[in-house]
Formats: C-alpha cells, structure tokens, sequence
C-alpha cells in the first residue's frame, strides 16, 4: 500500500471526524451561505500532484481553494432552475452509499439490488402508481426521459415488425414525436436517440396556458393516418407549471396508436399534495414517465427514477450479456434497465428520507413549498411595479418588471439578487417576455425565506414594497 493511504487508513477516525467538522459547519451556515456567486476566483488550476499530501491536506486544500466558490443550491435560497437540496437522513445515506460502495448487479453478492427493488416500489406508491409499473434509478431527468423514449423507440419498431435495438433506429423510417411545451432535455433525448431534434412536431397549447391544446393534438394525430407516434406529455413545465390533461391525453389511445410518456420531473410531486394531486389525474396510465429526485425529494445530485409499463421492451433496449457477468437472462436485473452496466445504489439515500420521514414529512415539503410560492406570487402581484405572468399552479412563480423590460434589464436583476447573496433566481422567456423564476423546492425554505427574496428583489428594482 502506498505510505500516505497506509496513514490515511491508520488514522481513518481522524481523517473521518475532520469531514464530518466541515460537514457541519458548512451545513450550520447554509442558511447565510450566499446563495450563488457571480464570479468564480479560484485561481489558475494546480499540477497534478506527483505526491499526493493526505486526505486531511486534501480537505484543507478543498476548503481553503474551493469550498469558498460554492454555491448555497443545498439552502433555502436557491430558486434557480428546480433544485431540491438534501434531508439529512438523505445524506447520511449518500456518506454511506460512497462507504460501502456497492455496485447494483444481481451477480455482485450483495443485497444492494433488493434495497433498490423496495425503495421503486416505495416510490411508486407515493407517485399514485400501479404494480404494472418497474421502475429503476437514473442519474436525473435528462437521462430518465432519454430511457422513456429509448423504450418508446423500440415500441415503434414494434409496431413496424422491425428490431430497433438489432437494425438500428433507421430501420424505422421517419420518426414522429409530438409535444405542447416539452422541455429541452426531450430534444437532446432526441439527439442522443437518432431520432433528430427536428422531428418534434410541436403542437399547439391552449391559448395562455403551456398545456398541450388536446383538440390540436388529436388533429396532429388524425393527420399520421394511423401511423404509430410518441407523445410527450408534460406534467410541470419549467416556467409555468403547467400541466397537460392527462386523462384527456389517455382517452386519445383509444383513437389512435401512441406512446404516452409524461414528464413529470418535479410535477409528478404534486400527486404528494391532496389539494394538487388532481392536476397529474391520469400519471398511472402513462407507458412511461419520469420523476426527478434530486429535485423536489431532497436527495443529493444525481438522482431520478424512470418508470414503465412496458419492461420487455426496456430489456431489449438494455439488456446486456456477456459470460463473465452472470446476469439473469429474465431482465430482471438493473443493469438489463439503464444506459449504465455498472452503478451507483442511488436509492440508499431516497431509502433514507423515505424511512425518516415517510409519506407525510415528504408531502409537507411539497405542501410548504407550495404555500411559499403562492405568498410570494401574492406579494408580488400587490406590488405595483412587479407583474405576475401566470397564476402559481405548484411551486413556481413566473414574474417580471412592469414596464416591458429587456432580457438584459432581467439578466441584471437576477445578477444583482445574486450579489446581494440573498436569493439566485434564473431568467427565462415566457411567452415572448423576459422574466424571472423562483422555484421553491428545498425543504429549509421557510416564510422568512420567502419574505426574504421578496424584499431582495423589490429592493434591487428600486421599488416600494406593498
Ligand atoms: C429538470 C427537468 C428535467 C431535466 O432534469 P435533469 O435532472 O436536469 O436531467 C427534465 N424535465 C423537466 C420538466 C425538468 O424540470
């Protein structure tokens, strides 16, 4: 063994109370910890070491060099994108799934697999889903779409009498996909899949809203003249929450032949919520979908489960088989699931969170949440000055300046809330108008937070609050 891991090992509880010490001061300043930083001042990149220095060097190193540049995304401020932060049973289960370090195989001895098989089923039921579901954990929900829609490729060919996984998607002749607002990790599904980014075919949404017009799409549909398609549905868009009729996009299968995927990265978290789970009525009957967990469940990146109806197909996809590897030729193991062979057990800290909180203390997190938007979307719309752009659905609030303000107007409001350290909110375009978002999904936020963000942001637009 190498001398400096030889005193790594020999001093092991050191090296290991020195991590768990950075651990909880950082975690007990992440309420003040700024919550985005503007620039980066990390200096040139070092050498790589020829002698390594330790592990406790390695951490000073870290917390001296790069700690500092680092975001508060973990804390209650953070409203850029969909970011979730992590429980703290969440992440004693991410300290222990690097600890023992399993690789989720059937043929790896060890019961990591079966743990992952109860956390799906865990998550099935708290999404409202049926046992004809099999679920597996992916990295996020970029990659759980591209697997929903490798299976939907596949069922294509199904239909045509051809082999996608042994012929190749050209086997398959032009390949039609329709969406109303899907977001732009479909697309690059779409790349990755051979299918092309151009064979979208965006359908209509109602008017106002980002939810897929049914009636248009039925037209999109009648016009394939039978020809089998995908249709991406969404269940949570990113600007607006918006979400399709599922129940009206189900009852179309009767008429024609499609693949039904729903997004539902963070959407699917409004099932958690009596008073939302109506808006994903119909997620049950989806042949695929995916849910994000490094998002609203509050487990560390990366983190998300794909879920489908049809896992002979995901098998035919995935499957892989070679002597050495031993792996069950029923589909059943993980690795007959997902673009990875070897991986991660990403359910241990979701297994965690799960345990210590259940059902109940994750729907308070989707129910507070919700109740922080709706607040600061109220204030907002009080403030003369400020202008909502949609009605809060779930946890999103999409908002802008007055007076028809330019991206760039936008882009230096979020940079100043940045600076302020008080809030990091991300610009988007909303039907033609600049504007921010803040997206509440970390279980820290509270009112004060809200409040907080709402007075950063009237102060750095030089408004009176209300
Ligand atoms: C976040 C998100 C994705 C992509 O998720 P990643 O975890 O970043 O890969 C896909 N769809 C929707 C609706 C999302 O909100």
């Amino acid at each position: 063994m190498h001398p400096i891991m030889a005193a790594d090992l020999d001093h092991l509880p050191a090296v290991l109370e020195a991590a768990r010490r950075s651990a909880e001061r950082i975690l007990a300043g992440l309420d003040e910890r700024p919550a985005a930083h503007t620039t980066s001042s990390t200096g040139p990149h070092r050498a790589l070491p020829e002698d390594g220095s330790g592990a406790q060097h390695a951490l000073e190193q870290f917390l001296r060099r790069w700690e500092p540049g680092f975001s508060g995304s973990a804390g209650p401020r953070f409203l850029g994108f969909v970011t979730g932060g992590t429980t703290p049973a969440a992440l004693v289960g991410d300290w222990l799934t690097g600890t023992l370090d399993q690789n989720v195989h059937a043929a790896a001895g060890s019961s990591a697999a079966e743990l992952e098989r109860e956390t799906v089923g865990w998550l099935r039921e708290l999404f409202g889903l049926d046992a004809g579901h099999s679920g597996a954990f992916v990295s996020g929900a970029t990659m759980s779409n591209f697997v929903r829609l490798a299976i939907g490729r596949e069922w294509l060919g199904e239909q045509a009498g051809v082999s996608v996984n042994q012929d190749g998607a050209a086997a398959l002749g032009p390949i039609h996909v329709l969406s109303g607002t899907p977001h732009s990790s479909t697309y690059k599904a779409l790349s990755m899949l051979g299918i092309g980014r151009n064979h979208l075919n965006t359908v209509p949404c109602l008017p106002g809203r980002e939810a897929v017009d049914v009636e248009a799409l039925e037209r999109a549909l009648t016009e394939l003249d039978g020809r089998p398609a995908i249709v991406v549905a969404n269940a949570g868009t990113v600007n607006t929450t918006d979400f399709d009729d599922l129940r009206a996009l189900t009852a179309l299968r009767e008429r024609h032949p499609f693949w039904l995927h729903v997004d539902a990265a963070f959407g699917g978290f409004a099932a958690l919520s009596p008073e939302h789970a109506p808006l994903v009525d119909g997620l049950n009957e989806a042949d695929s979908l995916c849910i994000d967990l490094h998002k609203w469940l509050n487990v560390p990146y990366d983190s998300a489960i794909q879920f489908t109806r049809h896992r002979t197909l995901q098998t035919s996809v995935f499957g892989n088989w070679a002597a050495y590897l031993g792996t069950p030729a029923d589909g059943t193991d993980f690795s007959q699931l997902t673009p990875e062979n070897s991986r991660r057990l990403r359910a241990l800290a979701a297994w965690f969170s799960l345990t210590a909180y259940g059902r109940v203390g994750h729907r308070t997190i989707v129910e507070t949440n919700t109740a922080l938007a709706r607040r600061l979307a109220d204030r907002i719309s009080h403030t003369p000055g400020l202008r909502l752009l949609a009605p809060v659905r779930l946890n999103v609030v999409c908002f802008t300046l007055a007076d028809n303000p330019t991206m760039d107007q936008l882009n230096a409001l979020a940079r100043t809330l940045t600076e302020a350290g008080e809030a990091f909110l991300t610009p988007t375009v909303y039907a033609g108008v600049p504007a921010l978002r803040a997206a509440f999904s970390n279980w820290r936020t509270s009112l004060a937070d809200a409040d907080r963000v709402y007075d950063a942001v009237v102060e750095a637009s030089g408004l009176t609050p209300n």
